[in-house]
Protein backbone atom coordinates (compact mmCIF):
# COMPACT_ATOMS: atom_id res chain seq x y z
CA UNK A 1 0.00 0.00 0.00
CA UNK A 2 1.51 3.63 -0.85
CA UNK A 3 0.39 6.20 1.50
CA UNK A 4 1.04 9.30 -0.30
CA UNK A 5 0.34 12.84 1.35
CA UNK A 6 -1.52 15.45 -1.16
CA UNK A 7 0.18 19.10 -0.66
CA UNK A 8 3.42 19.29 -1.44
CA UNK A 9 3.37 15.72 -3.08
CA UNK A 10 0.12 15.22 -5.56
CA UNK A 11 -0.67 19.02 -5.96
CA UNK A 12 0.58 22.53 -4.65
CA UNK A 13 -2.16 24.46 -3.97
CA UNK A 14 -4.06 24.29 -7.02
CA UNK A 15 -1.89 23.55 -9.25
CA UNK A 16 -0.92 19.20 -10.08
CA UNK A 17 2.34 18.44 -9.10
CA UNK A 18 4.03 17.27 -12.77
CA UNK A 19 4.31 13.52 -13.09
CA UNK A 20 1.90 12.78 -10.08
CA UNK A 21 -1.19 11.96 -12.28
CA UNK A 22 0.96 9.65 -14.23
CA UNK A 23 2.31 7.61 -11.56
CA UNK A 24 -0.85 7.07 -9.39
CA UNK A 25 -2.56 5.74 -12.42
CA UNK A 26 0.57 3.35 -13.04
CA UNK A 27 -0.04 1.93 -9.24
CA UNK A 28 -3.59 2.22 -10.14
CA UNK A 29 -2.53 -0.52 -13.63
CA UNK A 30 -0.47 -2.59 -11.57
CA UNK A 31 -3.34 -2.81 -8.47
CA UNK A 32 -1.49 -1.16 -5.69
CA UNK A 33 -3.27 0.22 -3.36
CA UNK A 34 -3.31 3.81 -2.56
CA UNK A 35 -4.33 6.09 0.05
CA UNK A 36 -3.91 9.89 0.56
CA UNK A 37 -3.66 11.19 4.32
CA UNK A 38 -3.85 14.77 4.83
CA UNK A 39 -4.54 16.74 8.03
CA UNK A 40 -6.67 19.27 6.61
CA UNK A 41 -9.75 18.81 8.64
CA UNK A 42 -11.42 21.56 6.85
CA UNK A 43 -13.01 19.71 4.08
CA UNK A 44 -15.03 16.35 3.30
CA UNK A 45 -13.55 13.19 1.70
CA UNK A 46 -16.13 14.01 -1.29
CA UNK A 47 -14.23 17.03 -2.18
CA UNK A 48 -10.72 15.16 -2.17
CA UNK A 49 -12.31 12.57 -4.57
CA UNK A 50 -13.54 15.83 -7.02
CA UNK A 51 -10.54 17.27 -6.93
CA UNK A 52 -8.16 14.39 -7.46
CA UNK A 53 -10.62 13.61 -10.56
CA UNK A 54 -10.09 17.23 -12.00
CA UNK A 55 -6.39 16.49 -12.55
CA UNK A 56 -7.06 13.13 -13.64
CA UNK A 57 -6.32 11.17 -10.66
CA UNK A 58 -9.82 8.74 -10.08
CA UNK A 59 -10.01 7.86 -6.51
CA UNK A 60 -12.38 6.71 -4.18
CA UNK A 61 -14.09 8.63 -0.48
CA UNK A 62 -12.34 5.03 0.95
CA UNK A 63 -8.67 5.94 -0.25
CA UNK A 64 -8.87 9.59 1.36
CA UNK A 65 -8.10 10.04 4.71
CA UNK A 66 -7.86 13.48 6.22
CA UNK A 67 -7.63 14.31 10.03
CA UNK A 68 -11.06 14.54 10.14
CA UNK A 69 -11.56 10.98 8.80
CA UNK A 70 -9.16 9.46 11.01
CA UNK A 71 -10.56 10.73 13.93
CA UNK A 72 -13.63 9.06 13.54
CA UNK A 73 -11.55 6.09 12.93
CA UNK A 74 -9.31 6.73 16.12
CA UNK A 75 -12.64 7.39 18.46
CA UNK A 76 -14.41 4.41 16.94
CA UNK A 77 -10.97 1.97 17.66
CA UNK A 78 -9.87 3.08 20.43
CA UNK A 79 -13.14 5.12 22.79
CA UNK A 80 -16.13 2.50 21.13
CA UNK A 81 -18.41 4.46 24.52
CA UNK A 82 -18.08 7.93 23.27
CA UNK A 83 -21.57 8.51 21.84
CA UNK A 84 -21.95 12.61 22.66
CA UNK A 85 -19.27 14.75 21.11
CA UNK A 86 -18.66 18.38 20.80
CA UNK A 87 -16.95 18.96 17.99
CA UNK A 88 -14.69 22.40 17.43
CA UNK A 89 -14.54 22.49 13.92
CA UNK A 90 -15.72 22.73 10.27
CA UNK A 91 -19.55 22.44 9.08
CA UNK A 92 -17.75 19.42 7.31
CA UNK A 93 -16.21 17.87 10.19
CA UNK A 94 -19.59 17.93 12.21
CA UNK A 95 -20.83 16.26 9.60
CA UNK A 96 -18.69 14.16 9.54
CA UNK A 97 -18.76 12.89 12.93
CA UNK A 98 -22.70 12.76 12.87
CA UNK A 99 -22.50 10.59 9.65
CA UNK A 100 -20.33 8.00 11.97
CA UNK A 101 -23.34 8.05 14.16
CA UNK A 102 -21.76 10.49 17.01
CA UNK A 103 -24.09 12.70 18.29
CA UNK A 104 -22.90 15.88 18.37
CA UNK A 105 -23.66 18.27 21.15
CA UNK A 106 -24.18 22.34 20.26
CA UNK A 107 -22.43 24.22 21.99
CA UNK A 108 -25.14 26.62 22.61
CA UNK A 109 -26.66 24.01 24.11
CA UNK A 110 -24.39 23.43 27.16
CA UNK A 111 -24.00 26.72 27.60
CA UNK A 112 -27.71 27.29 28.03
CA UNK A 113 -28.28 28.71 31.61
CA UNK A 114 -30.27 25.87 32.86
CA UNK A 115 -27.38 23.89 32.05
CA UNK A 116 -24.82 25.11 35.04
CA UNK A 117 -23.42 23.88 38.17
CA UNK A 118 -24.13 20.52 36.25
CA UNK A 119 -20.43 18.66 35.05
CA UNK A 120 -20.29 18.73 30.83
CA UNK A 121 -19.23 15.17 31.50
CA UNK A 122 -22.57 14.14 31.62
CA UNK A 123 -23.32 15.38 28.13
CA UNK A 124 -20.18 15.05 26.78
CA UNK A 125 -17.74 11.81 25.99
CA UNK A 126 -15.35 13.61 24.11
CA UNK A 127 -14.43 16.91 22.94
CA UNK A 128 -12.88 17.10 19.22
CA UNK A 129 -11.08 20.20 18.15
CA UNK A 130 -10.05 20.55 14.08
CA UNK A 131 -9.68 24.20 12.36
CA UNK A 132 -12.43 26.16 13.42
CA UNK A 133 -13.55 29.35 11.51
CA UNK A 134 -15.69 30.65 13.39
CA UNK A 135 -13.88 29.57 16.92
CA UNK A 136 -14.67 32.30 19.83
CA UNK A 137 -14.36 32.73 23.22
CA UNK A 138 -17.53 30.58 23.74
CA UNK A 139 -15.98 27.70 22.37
CA UNK A 140 -13.09 27.75 24.07
CA UNK A 141 -14.76 28.46 27.24
CA UNK A 142 -17.24 25.44 26.65
CA UNK A 143 -14.57 22.86 25.42
CA UNK A 144 -12.61 23.70 28.11
CA UNK A 145 -14.96 23.06 30.96
CA UNK A 146 -15.69 19.89 29.26
CA UNK A 147 -12.25 18.57 28.85
CA UNK A 148 -11.47 20.05 32.34
CA UNK A 149 -14.31 18.19 33.59
CA UNK A 150 -13.12 14.91 32.52
CA UNK A 151 -14.01 14.63 28.67
CA UNK A 152 -11.77 12.80 26.16
CA UNK A 153 -9.76 15.77 24.23
CA UNK A 154 -9.22 14.99 20.85
CA UNK A 155 -7.13 16.97 18.53
CA UNK A 156 -7.57 16.26 14.59
CA UNK A 157 -3.65 17.76 14.01
CA UNK A 158 -1.49 19.97 16.06
CA UNK A 159 -0.68 22.32 13.10
CA UNK A 160 0.19 25.56 14.36
CA UNK A 161 -0.41 26.99 11.42
CA UNK A 162 -0.14 26.32 7.52
CA UNK A 163 0.73 28.02 4.26
CA UNK A 164 -2.00 29.77 2.14
CA UNK A 165 -1.31 32.90 -0.95
CA UNK A 166 -1.83 34.92 2.11
CA UNK A 167 1.21 33.63 3.60
CA UNK A 168 0.06 31.45 7.18
CA UNK A 169 -2.95 31.31 8.65
CA UNK A 170 -3.60 29.51 12.46
CA UNK A 171 -4.22 25.74 11.93
CA UNK A 172 -6.02 23.62 14.18
CA UNK A 173 -3.35 23.33 17.16
CA UNK A 174 -3.11 26.93 17.20
CA UNK A 175 -6.61 26.30 18.74
CA UNK A 176 -5.77 23.30 20.57
CA UNK A 177 -3.23 25.84 22.28
CA UNK A 178 -6.03 27.54 23.86
CA UNK A 179 -8.67 25.57 24.68
CA UNK A 180 -4.96 23.19 26.27
CA UNK A 181 -4.22 26.01 28.30
CA UNK A 182 -7.78 27.12 29.74
CA UNK A 183 -8.35 23.57 30.69
CA UNK A 184 -5.28 23.63 32.80
CA UNK A 185 -2.96 21.99 30.96
CA UNK A 186 -4.64 19.13 29.81
CA UNK A 187 -2.79 17.22 27.05
CA UNK A 188 -4.61 16.28 24.06
CA UNK A 189 -4.75 13.30 21.57
CA UNK A 190 -3.75 14.13 18.35
CA UNK A 191 -4.49 12.39 15.89
CA UNK A 192 -2.33 13.68 12.56
CA UNK A 193 0.76 13.58 11.42
CA UNK A 194 3.52 13.70 12.80
CA UNK A 195 1.31 11.37 15.60
CA UNK A 196 1.21 7.98 14.16
CA UNK A 197 -2.36 7.78 15.16
CA UNK A 198 -3.59 8.27 11.07
CA UNK A 199 -1.53 6.02 9.88
CA UNK A 200 -2.19 3.18 12.18
CA UNK A 201 -5.71 4.07 11.00
CA UNK A 202 -5.35 3.54 7.69
CA UNK A 203 -3.44 0.32 8.16
CA UNK A 204 -5.82 -0.89 10.54
CA UNK A 205 -8.74 -0.49 8.69
CA UNK A 206 -7.07 -1.94 5.30
CA UNK A 207 -5.52 -5.08 7.03
CA UNK A 208 -1.88 -3.99 6.64
CA UNK A 209 0.95 -4.85 7.89
CA UNK A 210 3.63 -1.45 8.75
CA UNK A 211 6.28 -3.08 7.10
CA UNK A 212 3.70 -3.96 3.60
CA UNK A 213 3.51 0.20 3.31
CA UNK A 214 5.12 3.40 2.20
CA UNK A 215 4.69 6.41 3.07
CA UNK A 216 5.65 9.65 0.36
CA UNK A 217 5.88 12.97 1.41
CA UNK A 218 7.18 16.08 1.16
CA UNK A 219 7.31 17.27 4.88
CA UNK A 220 10.25 15.56 7.06
CA UNK A 221 8.51 17.27 10.40
CA UNK A 222 4.81 15.99 9.34
CA UNK A 223 4.91 12.86 6.45
CA UNK A 224 8.44 11.36 7.40
CA UNK A 225 8.23 11.31 10.98
CA UNK A 226 5.23 9.63 11.40
CA UNK A 227 5.88 7.11 9.17
CA UNK A 228 9.06 6.37 11.54
CA UNK A 229 6.94 6.38 14.17
CA UNK A 230 4.86 4.05 13.18
CA UNK A 231 7.21 1.75 11.24
CA UNK A 232 6.28 2.26 7.87
CA UNK A 233 8.83 2.94 4.91
CA UNK A 234 9.79 6.51 3.75
CA UNK A 235 10.17 8.37 0.70
CA UNK A 236 10.89 12.16 1.14
CA UNK A 237 9.95 13.72 -2.25
CA UNK A 238 11.58 17.10 -3.41
CA UNK A 239 8.43 18.56 -4.48
CA UNK A 240 7.24 20.62 -1.53
CA UNK A 241 8.29 22.51 1.32
CA UNK A 242 11.48 20.63 1.57
CA UNK A 243 15.01 21.19 -1.20
CA UNK A 244 17.75 18.85 -1.25
CA UNK A 245 19.68 21.06 1.21
CA UNK A 246 16.80 20.18 3.73
CA UNK A 247 17.48 17.05 2.96
CA UNK A 248 20.74 16.78 3.26
CA UNK A 249 20.14 17.83 6.43
CA UNK A 250 17.78 15.21 8.46
CA UNK A 251 18.91 13.28 10.97
CA UNK A 252 16.84 10.65 13.41
CA UNK A 253 13.29 10.10 12.73
CA UNK A 254 13.43 13.20 10.41
CA UNK A 255 15.52 11.11 8.07
CA UNK A 256 13.61 9.26 5.19
CA UNK A 257 14.67 5.75 3.88
CA UNK A 258 14.77 7.42 0.65
CA UNK A 259 15.13 10.72 -1.29
CA UNK A 260 13.71 11.44 -4.84
CA UNK A 261 13.21 14.54 -6.69
CA UNK A 262 9.74 14.38 -8.26
CA UNK A 263 7.33 11.74 -9.31
CA UNK A 264 9.65 10.21 -12.46
CA UNK A 265 12.27 9.40 -10.24
CA UNK A 266 9.62 7.57 -7.90
CA UNK A 267 8.23 5.82 -10.79
CA UNK A 268 11.74 4.63 -11.50
CA UNK A 269 11.48 3.16 -7.79
CA UNK A 270 8.82 1.86 -8.18
CA UNK A 271 9.40 -0.02 -11.19
CA UNK A 272 12.19 -1.67 -9.45
CA UNK A 273 10.48 -2.39 -6.35
CA UNK A 274 7.24 -4.13 -8.23
CA UNK A 275 9.57 -5.80 -10.84
MG1 LIG B 1 2.59 18.01 2.37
Amino acid sequence: MVIFDLDGVVYRGLDPVPGAAQLINSLHQRRVRVRYATNNSMASREAYVERLGAMGIPSSVAEIVTSTSATVGYLRHHLPEARRVMGVGSPAMIAELQAAGLEVIPVADVTHPGYQGEPLTDRVDAVVVGLDQAYDYLRVAVAATAVRDGAAFIATNADLRYPTPRGFLPGAGSLVAAIRAASGGVDPIVVGKPEPNMFAEILEDAGVEPAAAVVIGDNPDADILAAHRSGIFSVLILTGVADAATADGLAGDRQPDVVVAGHAELGRLFDEWLS
